[in-house]
């Protein structure tokens, strides 16, 4: 199983769709137990899979190895801003099969988002650690009204990462951080989705497979039918709080369904299955492509049952567009171009949720 572990809750970033670091009402902000508390947790499970979290994890580099070096485990990730990337020693680095690091696309969008040149240093580590780096490096974008997808997408694609993956920035988002969300979809979301399939799908004629997270996560569903939301929150995915507290989900530490117990007084295995999806998604025909999207969103509808469904909306386009990749995949298998392994992709829960 997955554990998300937030190293700290301090962020040295505020950006304006994330607010910056976690309020200490919600966890403190440095790790409360022992690390031969979270080694007695997560050795119990042979599968553990350890992603580093925060705040922004990478402002307690000592901790993470640490945690490395003590607390077996199968993977280990990093979910970064990307500030601080070059300060990993060089075996460290190596260590992390999978590191996320967030911007938001082009210069301009990015540092809207992010503030001003963010960008630019993020992009100077990620160049200097790609040198050195052998895992998977992957853009991690939110996506909101000034994203247009398919530029962002090409973009980081052009920059030295392996895959580029989004989220919307919907639901937590702050009211004022859409104008016309509706008309976002229609106008700029949903074609640029179409364009960018588009591309994929020639570039597959061509024998490439381009790095596209959530592309590659719902032909992976579709190919390798699983159940239940692609994330694995409250399945088998948790998180670990700064003060031991395991939750389904890392956003939100402060509700209550997502509280499933702590380090203390849990199994892993205990924690399985702990929490499901609700209605509408469960009758939703494309239930076992989509899996309910997200298991925050479903259980908290912040936008009401109208936004639940304009996102929905984004989901079904997404679908629509990977059914068409699917024929054309079936096809190239077929012919030998690929083989149908080539797009088991992600090869764990490597913390990117597929739908965004
Ligand atoms: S498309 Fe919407 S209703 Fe259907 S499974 Fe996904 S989130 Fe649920
Ligand atoms: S997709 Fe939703 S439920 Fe899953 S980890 Fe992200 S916020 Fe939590």
């Amino acid at each position: 199983m997955l554990y998300i572990i937030f190293l700290t809750g301090v962020c040295n970033l505020n950006c304006r769709y994330c607010g910056g670091s976690i309020p200490e009402e919600v966890m403190p902000h440095e790790i409360q137990y022992s690390i031969d508390d979270l080694k007695n947790f997560v050795e119990r499970d042979k599968e553990a899979i350890i992603a580093f979290y925060g705040g922004e994890p990478l402002l307690r580099i000592e901790k993470m190895k640490e945690i490395i070096d003590n607390v077996k485990a199968k993977k280990f990730v990093v979910q970064t801003n990307g500030f601080f990337l070059h300060k990993i020693p060089e075996e460290y680095l190596n260590r992390l099969d999978t590191i996320l690091v967030s911007i938001d696309g082009r210069p301009e969008v990015t540092n809207y988002y992010r503030g001003n040149g963010v960008y630019e240093i993020v992009v100077d580590r990620v160049k200097k650690i790609r040198e050195q780096y052998k895992g998977d490096l992957i853009a991690r974008m939110a996506v909101s009204e000034e994203s247009d997808i398919y530029s962002e997408v090409t973009h980081l694609l052009s920059l030295p990462f392996d895959h580029v993956h989004w989220q919307l920035n919907v639901v937590w988002a702050p009211d004022e951080a859409w104008h016309d969300f509706e008309a976002w979809v229609k106008n700029s979301y949903n074609p640029g989705i179409t364009k960018l399939a588009n591309l994929w799908i020639d570039e597959l004629k061509l024998g490439n497979i381009l790095g596209i997270v959530p592309f590659q996560g719902v032909i992976k569903r579709m190919l390798w039918p699983e159940q239940g939301v692609p994330c694995g929150a409250g399945r088998d995915a948790f998180a670990i709080a700064t003060d031991g507290r395991v939750l389904a989900c890392p956003i939100g530490g402060e509700f209550e369904w997502n509280e499933l117990g702590t380090i203390y007084d849990k199994e892993p295995e205990a924690l399985r299955n702990s929490v499901d999806i609700d209605e509408p998604c469960k009758s939703c025909d494309i239930y076992p492509i989509c899996g309910g999207r997200c298991l925050f969103a479903n259980k908290e509808r912040l936008w009401g049952m109208e936004g639940f469904e304009q996102i929905c909306g984004t989901v079904r386009h997404l679908v629509k567009e990977m059914q068409r990749a699917r024929n054309v995949i079936e096809e190239l298998i077929h012919k030998g171009v690929f083989k149908k392994e080539e797009f088991y992709y992600p090869p764990f829960n490597n913390t990117t949720e597929i739908i965004p």
